[in-house]
This record gives structure tokens, C-alpha cells and sequence, in this order.
């Protein structure tokens, strides 16, 4: 094997224990340069990744370059070293934010409405932001440090780092949060910032045309040393905006200001905006908020809790933690729901007590969560074909094209992983849900089969049915 095709399968492995997003970030444009007396010398394009590799991900490429030269590696340096464009070997970053459909499904679905009694309009400055959206009080954990990461760079180097950053999750996973700590932060030393949503940008734009005010409103968004944009997917559709947004953001990406913008879904899965404006989005860094893992969501409780001056046992936060699964925002509404009852009723939380208060919060959540199981029995109805089968050995063709189905959805609806999905289905290796994924996805995405399109719709809406 030469150098490249040992990258080439180190990437491999990695590949499948990853988001896209932090993939294609960490891993674009790297390559080995030397690989002697098992040393190996790796590449990055910056010192940013450098950092990230070896603190984050030195692990990992150590064991997969164990594991593909079947050597002992004795040492692996970071080098910072920008590859040649005629190399032959590149990541294939098309799909990149395709395949990342991160939670989307969480915007469909109702969300309880939790009175988010910190925001109101007294405690809003005068750019906008809500002052209790800081770094400080950020967690950071497993699903958001990429994000965080990307969000401090940034702040330490307005318009050098990676501009603009697009950062894009679920509802309730701590963007705008991040997003205005960005404005907080750099509001130090400051006075040249905008935060905005698009719909605000549209609103303002619009205003601005009829009457007779274009020209202020240029002035006002390309004058500035960061511009921040909340839930630009709310951008699709409006075209006269999209036009007006295209020419600030060049005007800013050309002068180094710095632009970040946040959205519930990857640049490519807006619906109706402007390849051009696709591209722009793409062209710094997009990065990914995921859901939070338990430790961080205990933190997370316990600094909220902290806040309202409660000191909850830590038995009591796990279990909080554990119940809520899907997003940050109903964390808080569940400490929230906790905290009251028990102030009121003058009592200590217990892990009965908290089971007592938060038993119909609680089912109202889960049964709003999908599961792959769920995937798999709306595949199962749609085909006339058994769960039981699906999952099963049978390499029937009539099985087979559901299975491969229910494998391609999982991972489009839920991103689970390759392992993860190769387990539901049956304990199947992660190549082979891997190998399934990538056929039904260049059957939809490059072909353009529409007779698929049309199956994966209604499946689709077998399962949302019920959520
Ligand atoms: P989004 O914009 O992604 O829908 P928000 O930024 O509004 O989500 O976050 C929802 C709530 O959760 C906010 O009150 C925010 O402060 C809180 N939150 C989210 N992530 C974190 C985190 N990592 N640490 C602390 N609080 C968080
Ligand atoms: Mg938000």
C-alpha cells in the first residue's frame, strides 16, 4: 500500500464513527507526506485542525493506522502543509450536508410550549442580544464541540478563521445560545455587529425598498465587522432577499468581516434557496450541533439548577437527564417543571417526587421521539413484508429492497450511526448498512430515480403519521 491508499482506509474507518460534518471539517485536505521506520507524518491544512487532531482525534488515527498496516506506530506528527491540487486523492464533500440530516425531524413535530422566562425584551442589549447567551455558560460536550470550537476561533479571529461559519441542529441544541455568545464576546471590543434572523433581514429589507431607504439599508449590513444571522433557513423562498443577501455576503466575505449563520438543517437541505448562496454557505466552515449525551446534559442541570440557587442531588440530575432525551431547551423545561413544584410544595426532589412531576411531561416527549424500530415496521407495512424478515437472513429479493430501504431512512432521518443501524437491522456488519445507504443514496440523490423518491415518501409518511 502506498501512502495514499493507507490514508485513504484510516479515513475509512473513521469515516463511519463520525458525523459528516466533523468528518469532512477535521478531515478534508489531509494526507500523509512520509511514512517511515513506523513514523508517520500527517498534513492538515491549519493549525486549527492540527490542534483538533491531536487533541480530539489522535486516538482514533492511531489505532485505524495500526489496524491498517498492521504495524506498531511509534509516533504520528501533525503537520501543518496545504496539499497540492493535483493530488488524486480527495474526500468527496458533494453530499456532505446532505447526508447529515441532523434531527430535522425534531421541527416537525409540536414542541411544548416551555415559557422561557429569561427572555424577555428588559434584558435584551442594544445589539440585540440576550446577555445570558455567553461562552461562559455554555456546556460543552460530545454533541456540540465541534460547533463551540468553530464559535471561539472565530471570535478570536473575526473574518480569518472560517467565513462564514455555518452552523446548523435540531431545535433547542444551544444555536442561538452559541450564536450570541459569539456577539457577547466580541461586543468587548466591538460596536461594529448586527445580529439578526433572516426573517428580520427579509422584513427590514423589504421596508427598506419601499421606502425609498435600499441604500441606507445596504450601508447598515455592509458595514460591519460581524454580521450575525439566527435560523437563515427561514431565507427559502424569498428571492428579492436572497438577491440583497448574496451582495452583502459577498461584500463582507471580500473584506474579511465575518459572518456566522445558524440553521435547523446543512446549507443543501433548505428548500428553495439559491445554489449560489448553497455554495457561499458552504465555502467557510459548516458545523454541527447534535444531541447532547448524558454527562452533559447532568452539567447542564446542574449549572441551571445552581442558577436558580438549588442544589439538586446528583442522582436526581441523572435521572432528569435521562428522561429527557432529545434537546436542551426541554431539559431546562423539565428543571423548570421540577423546581416549581418542589419550591412550592416546600419539598426535597427526590428521584420519587421528580418521577411524580415530570410523568406526563415525560410521555408527552418520548412519544414524540422516532426510532429506528419505528422505521423499520412503516417499511415492513408499506411492503407487506414481516419486521421479523426484514431483520432477517433471508437474502430474498423482496427483503432485501426493504431492508436496504429501512437502512437508507434510519440514517436520513436519524443519523444514526453505521454501527448502530447494522445492529437494528439484525446485527449486520456497518459495511453492509453502509454499502445500502450509499446505493439507495445514489439512486435518489444522482439518478434521480423518482419511482424510489416516490416509495421513500410514502413511507415517510407512515411513520410521521404516528409522531
Ligand atoms: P436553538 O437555537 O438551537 O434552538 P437555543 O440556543 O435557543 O437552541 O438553546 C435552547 C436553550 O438551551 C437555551 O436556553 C440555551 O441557553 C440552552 N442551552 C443549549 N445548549 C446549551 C449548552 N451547551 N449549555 C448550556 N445551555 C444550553
Ligand atoms: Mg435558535
Amino acid at each position: 500500500m502506498n501512502n495514499e491508499q493507507v490514508w485513504q482506509s484510516v479515513l475509512g474507518e473513521i469515516e463511519i464513527s463520525l458525523s459528516r460534518a466533523n468528518f469532512v471539517t477535521w478531515f478534508k485536505d489531509t494526507f500523509i507526506s512520509s511514512f517511515e521506520n513506523n513514523r508517520v507524518v500527517i498534513c492538515v491544512p491549519n493549525a486549527f485542525v492540527k490542534k483538533w487532531l491531536e487533541e480530539k482525534y489522535h486516538k482514533n488515527i492511531l489505532s485505524a493506522l495500526q489496524n491498517v498496516t498492521r504495524q506498531e506506530i511509534v509516533e504520528v506528527i501533525y503537520k501543518i502543509e496545504l496539499k497540492k491540487n493535483n493530488s488524486s486523492f480527495q474526500i468527496n464533500v458533494t453530499n456532505e450536508n446532505e447526508i447529515d440530516k441532523e434531527i430535522v425531524i425534531t421541527t416537525q413535530r409540536p414542541t411544548i410550549p416551555i415559557n422561557n422566562s429569561n427572555i424577555t425584551s428588559s434584558n435584551i442589549n442594544r445589539f440585540g442580544l440576550n446577555p445570558r447567551y455567553v461562552f461562559e455558560n455554555f456546556v460543552v460536550g460530545k454533541g456540540n464541540e465541534l460547533a463551540h470550537a468553530a464559535c471561539l476561533a472565530v471570535t478570536n479571529n473575526l473574518g480569518k478563521s472560517y467565513n462564514p461559519l455555518f452552523i446548523y441542529g435540531g431545535v433547542g441544541l444551544g444555536k442561538t445560545h452559541l450564536l450570541q455568545a459569539i456577539g457577547n464576546e466580541v461586543a468587548k471590543r466591538t460596536d461594529k455587529i448586527l445580529y439578526t434572523t433572516s426573517e428580520k433581514f427579509t422584513n427590514n429589507y423589504i421596508q427598506a425598498v419601499t421606502g425609498g431607504k435600499a441604500k441606507e439599508f445596504k450601508n447598515l449590513y455592509r458595514n460591519v465587522d460581524l454580521l450575525l444571522i439566527d435560523d437563515i433557513q427561514f431565507m427559502g423562498g424569498k428571492d428579492g432577499t436572497q438577491e440583497e443577501f448574496f451582495h452583502t455576503f459577498n461584500e463582507l466575505q471580500q473584506n474579511d468581516k465575518q459572518i456566522v449563520m445558524t440553521s435547523d438543517r446543512p446549507p443543501k437541505s433548505i428548500p428553495a434557496i439559491e445554489k449560489r448562496l448553497i455554495s457561499r454557505f458552504e465555502s467557510g466552515m459548516v458545523a454541527d450541533v447534535g444531541k447532547p449525551d448524558v454527562e452533559t446534559k447532568v452539567v447542564i442541570l446542574e449549572q441551571k439548577s445552581l442558577e436558580k440557587g438549588l442544589n439538586l442531588d446528583r442522582e436526581v440530575l441523572v435521572y432528569i437527564a435521562d428522561q429527557v432525551q432529545n434537546n436542551i431547551r426541554e431539559l431546562e423545561g423539565a428543571l423548570n417543571k421540577v423546581i416549581a413544584f418542589h419550591q412550592l410544595k416546600g419539598l426535597v426532589p427526590t428521584i420519587k417526587t421528580v418521577k411524580d412531576v415530570l410523568g406526563d411531561f415525560i410521555s408527552n416527549i418520548q412519544s414524540r421521539s422516532m426510532s429506528p424500530k419505528d422505521i423499520i415496521e412503516a417499511v415492513g407495512k408499506f411492503y407487506g413484508v414481516s419486521v421479523k424478515d426484514i431483520i432477517g437472513n433471508s437474502r430474498k429479493k423482496e427483503l432485501v429492497w426493504p431492508r436496504q430501504i429501512a437502512i437508507y431512512l434510519i440514517r436520513e432521518e436519524l443519523n444514526t450511526s453505521y454501527p448502530t443501524i447494522g445492529n437494528e437491522l439484525g446485527g449486520r456488519d456497518h459495511t453492509t448498512a453502509m454499502h445500502a445507504y450509499n446505493k439507495i443514496y445514489h439512486e435518489v440523490k444522482d439518478n434521480g430515480n423518482e419511482k424510489i423518491k416516490q416509495e421513500l415518501e410514502s413511507v415517510k409518511q407512515l411513520f410521521h403519521q404516528n409522531y
